[in-house]
């Protein structure tokens, strides 16, 4: 089952792994109920982004394997989560770099 992250209205992380249907579960910390999915995989594919160039890859080189992977990282994240959701929560990917 997939591991999410939640931030409840008190401010409180924590992770929680349930099936994709399955409503968020309560804070584990105050009890809320009221908690938001927060979204993390970003980061991670970015450090695999940069791990698949080499360390020493000029801004130009970066630039390139930003422009290719960025709109196959926000399909996914678009078929994972709705083209709402990507908009609201990682409008960085909707950036043009050419
Ligand atoms: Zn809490």
């Amino acid at each position: 089952m997939p591991l999410y992250d939640y931030r409840c209205a008190n401010g409180h992380l924590f992770e929680a792994r349930h099936g994709f249907d399955a409503p968020a579960p309560p804070c584990p910390v105050c009890a809320e109920i009221d908690v938001q999915r927060v979204i993390t995989s970003a980061p991670g594919v970015m450090q695999g982004m940069s791990a698949s160039v080499s360390p020493n890859a000029s801004k130009a080189e970066l630039t390139a394997k930003w422009a290719e992977e960025t709109p196959k990282l926000r399909e996914k994240l678009v078929s994972k989560l709705g083209e709402e959701t990507v908009n609201k929560y990682a409008p960085t990917l909707n950036a043009k770099y050419d």
